[in-house]
């Protein structure tokens, strides 16, 4: 049983928190610190274990390492933003702490996906004989999970592999975004980049779409995105020749998008208003709705996976491994949506495989580096259930 630290009190946080909670024979006591305290103690209250709280703010790594001082946790989970990656890391670098987190670090002036910042860590980790998981959230995370787990299992070489996320929910709300609503639409507006022939290429945002047929879903507009996981799986995934990314979005969701990005809405240099620099992505944010609430009432099912082409054998080998997750159950479980629930559970059990030493290593690590197996085990255990099949359709 080991104490653990969560850092942030947004919508995943809420969800790992609370898992965290359910399985006290892992986690025996939290401290649970984020820059509003007052959503700490929302989330303690519906936490089946001692949840203590505290107001930090992780972009001061001496704040986050006086913390850990203090409550001396075995394992850091940040579940803030990308900007406060690297204070974390410094933190747990200056106390002799794990780390774990759900996303890349991001600088707050340039919207710039990329491992390396946190790679670069990779000498001081080991040194200091410590472990940081990188991206153990949904996608990144389970997506990359699967192809470990399709990499072990069905092939000598994966040579395709498209990673596709619908959320086909329904909200109510004109606009929103299921995430952070700053990260969410930094990503979404960025170019598109797929890698190919040993390549990345770019594409104009948003440019690129098909229908993809969703299993129960249906079939809906896929947009081919760059999303960090990419970086990390072109590296460590044997005989790709091509990998992409797709996400759904809804006609109304692209239509008030473009009327943001229009009007330099999701702007993130600062402009001056009224003799104050402000960033109208971070004004727009504080006007949207919080993803948390957004929780109740939603209905509609969410399904991400990965699709697989490649050789076993010499016989050529198609997959397809998903998950399906329902808004409305996860509120009645955990009061959240799809979004928070599918990255907020794999947080939880990527600590657990470090906290019971299943997953260990001395440096930095992204999730695929691991034996996938028993983190695909606990998937099924803990809310995100599997499916495994063959897929024939061309892409
Ligand atoms: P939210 O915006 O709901 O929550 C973020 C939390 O971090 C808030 O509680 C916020 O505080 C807190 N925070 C922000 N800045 C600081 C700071 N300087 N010091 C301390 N706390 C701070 O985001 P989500 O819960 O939706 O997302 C959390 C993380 O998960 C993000 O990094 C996101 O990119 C990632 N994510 C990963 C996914 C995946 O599949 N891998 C999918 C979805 C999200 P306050 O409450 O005061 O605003």
């Amino acid at each position: 049983m080991s104490k653990v630290m969560i850092i942030g009190a947004g919508g995943v946080s809420n969800v790992t928190t609370q898992k965290c909670g359910l399985n006290p024979d892992v986690f025996s006591e939290i401290l649970l610190a984020s820059r509003t305290e007052s959503k700490c103690k929302e989330i303690a209250a519906r936490t089946k274990i001692p949840v203590h709280t505290a107001k930090v703010d992780a972009d001061d790594a001496n704040e986050v390492a006086a913390l850990i001082k203090d409550f001396k946790p075995k394992l850091v989970i940040n579940l803030a933003l990308p900007y406060q990656d690297l204070a974390i890391m410094d933190g747990c670098l200056k106390t002799g702490v794990d780390y774990l987190d759900t996303a890349n670090y991001e600088p707050k002036d340039e919207a710039k996906f990329c491992y390396k910042w946190q790679w670069d860590y990779q000498e001081r980790f080991a040194k200091a004989g410590l472990m940081a998981l990188l991206g153990c959230g949904f996608d990144p995370g389970v997506t990359n999970i699967y192809c470990a787990y399709a990499q072990k299992h069905h092939y000598d070489e994966i040579n395709y592999i498209d990673i596709f996320d619908c959320n086909a929910g329904s909200h109510g709300k004109a606009f929103a975004t299921n995430f952070n609503p700053e990260i969410n639409i930094r990503e979404i507006t960025q170019r598109g980049k797929f890698w190919e022939d040993g390549q990345w290429k770019e594409t104009d945002p948003l440019s690129v779409h098909f229908d993809f047929d969703y299993p129960t879903i249906g079939p809906k507009d896929s947009y081919l995105m760059y999303h960090e996981e990419l970086e990390s799986l072109v590296k460590n995934i044997n005989g790709l020749k091509r990998i992409r990314f797709w996400m759904t979005f809804g006609q109304e969701y692209l239509t008030h998008l473009r009327v943001l990005q229009n009007v330099g809405m999701t702007r993130i240099d600062p402009v001056m208003y009224e003799g104050k620099e402000i960033v109208p992505l971070q004004f727009l944010k504080a006007v949207l709705p919080d993803p948390g609430s957004l929780a109740e009432g939603y209905t509609g099912k969410t399904c991400i996976g990965c699709v697989f082409k490649g050789k076993k054998a010499g016989k050529d080998v198609s997959r397809y491994i998903y998950n399906i997750c329902d808004h409305a159950q996860c509120h009645t479980e955990v009061h959240a949506q799809a979004i928070s629930y599918t990255t907020g559970v794999p947080a939880m059990i990527g600590a657990m495989m470090m906290l019971k030493n299943t997953w260990r290593g001395k440096g930095v690590f992204n999730v695929e580096q691991f034996n996938p197996d028993p983190f695909m085990e606990q998937l099924n255990i803990h809310g995100l259930p599997w499916i495994d099949t063959e897929y024939h359709a061309t892409l």
